[in-house]
């Protein structure tokens, strides 16, 4: 898959189909039209990145945290 913002996100879940096809789903896109389900990869720019390594409880809604 080729490098992009989502990869690195916060935001991004990986799903992978039974025949092996990988997606980037934007967990954004449950609360704002603007965000892509399926945002067409790379994306080189996004105000909604934030980097993984921020906890998810300083920057999900509680309605997406796990
Ligand atoms: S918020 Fe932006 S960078 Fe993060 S997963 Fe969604 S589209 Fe990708």
């Amino acid at each position: 898959m080729r490098k992009g913002l989502c990869g690195n996100c916060a935001f991004v879940r990986e799903i992978v189909t039974p025949k092996g096809s990988r997606f980037l789903l934007c967990q954004l896109s449950q609360k704002d039209a603007a965000y892509p389900k399926y945002p067409r990869q790379p994306v080189i720019l996004c105000q909604g990145y934030r980097p993984k390594n921020e906890s998810a409880e300083e920057i999900l809604p509680p309605e997406l945290l796990p």
